[in-house]
């Protein structure tokens, strides 16, 4: 008799633990060792920049979330830069034109310098991303984006992507393999900030890749090792012990989200609210389609623009005024403020929602908005 597949909420605690042997730990321990003893066979660890074992445990359930082979670095861009260091020299890349703004920066940087030529596409038009990709190396896909929260049409992009040649890679970090597996749908690569959702406690950087294809988890691998991109054992064992708790925290704060979209939707103060679980979203059908549920990020755009936001972000008093994501506690910014989101409307607040109650969160931003700027 074959087990049923355990639910992924289900994997994010049992995964990565071992069989275990009487009068073991329930946790895996922290390996502080930059050095291993010779001997230990093929596939042994003999010094640190290659692995720890406290890495391989977080790996473990990653792959089991994504349905890959996960390798673990030290920061979302750490991971994102061993994708982009297998591109040939002079590689046309599509990428998303919202993509995350380091993924960005770092694009245009090695453009600058005569490494890969850069095509922005809208990654929610399928047909002119895909016009883009003929002759390219790489499609960068992300959905939903920063912070525009357009959905891409994953397995339509996969599919086109593999007809002309051209790799894809998702950036998951916004919707979690909780609610999207881009590996199942066609996708070669996916990329993570674990900083995010997966560790969720805004305590420490940590970045993942996961692969289809191990020949190619092997290749990224190697570029950790080459790199030097390591995250620290102490750091793997703080996501680790994050991600058990992935299923109830983004339970909590994607119901939270909704009905705060729903209830934003309705305020005179906002002229528009950004949410894939909206019906009348242009995301909406796309992402029930492919997602398992919308997620716990939104964006709202604020009547009076940029001051009127800003007042929004001084005013909130549980919410967090921050930047960054995915962590227990709401935070908010104003996205056009950062070089490099001037595409972004200047009134667009973006929101992490957490796990605080739902009510405190809403008389919080009600509150905020009614304030004078
Ligand atoms: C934060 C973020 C990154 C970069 O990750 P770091 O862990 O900060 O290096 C990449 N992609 C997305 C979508 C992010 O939000």
């Amino acid at each position: 008799m074959t087990a049923a597949p355990l639910d992924p909420t289900t994997q994010a605690v049992s995964a990565g633990r071992g069989a275990g042997d009487p009068g073991d730990a329930l946790s895996v321990p922290v390996t502080l060792a930059s050095v291993y003893r010779s001997g230990g066979g093929p596939g042994a660890v003999g010094y640190g920049r290659e692995g720890n074992p406290t890495w391989t445990a977080l790996e473990d359930v990653l792959a089991a979330l994504e349905g890959g082979t996960a390798h673990v670095f030290s920061s979302g861009m750490g991971a994102i830069e061993a994708v982009l260091d297998l591109l040939p020299l002079g590689a046309p890349v599509a990428v998303a034109r919202d993509a995350y703004i380091g993924t960005r920066a770092r694009l245009d940087d090695l453009a600058e310098r005569g490494r890969v030529v850069v095509r922005p596409v809208d990654i929610a038009d399928t047909g002119a991303t895909l016009a883009a990709c003929e002759g390219a190396s790489l499609l960068w896909i992300e959905s939903p984006t920063n912070p525009l929260m357009a959905i891409a049409d994953l397995p339509a992009l996969a599919r086109g992507a593999r007809e002309l040649g051209v790799r894809t890679v998702a950036d998951n970090t916004f919707a979690t393999p909780l609610l999207t597996r881009p590996l199942d749908l066609g996708v070669d690569v996916v990329v993570h900030s674990v900083t995010k959702f997966l560790a969720g406690h805004s305590d420490v950087l940590l970045g993942a890749t996961v692969a289809a294809d191990p020949a190619l988890a092997e290749e990224l691998r190697a570029r950790r090792t080459l790199l030097g991109s390591v995250p620290g054992p102490m750091e793997a064992w703080l996501a680790l012990r994050g991600v058990r708790t992935l299923g109830p925290r983004l339970e909590r704060a994607q119901a939270s989200a909704g009905e705060l979209a729903r209830r934003l939707e309705r305020h005179p103060g906002v002229t528009r609210v950004r949410y894939p679980g909206l019906p009348d979203d242009p995301g909406h059908a796309r992402a029930a389609a492919q997602m398992r549920g919308f997620g716990a990020m939104l964006a709202f755009e604020v009547a009076g623009g940029g001051p009127a936001a800003d007042g929004v972000c001084a005013n909130v008093r549980l919410a967090i005024h921050a930047t960054s994501l995915g962590g227990v506690e709401t935070t908010l910014e104003r996205r056009n403020e950062h070089p490099g989101e001037e595409a972004v409307p200047a009134g667009l607040v973006r929101v992490s929602v957490g796990c605080e109650h739902v009510e405190d969160l809403w008389a919080d931003l009600a509150q905020a908005l009614a304030a004078p700027a």
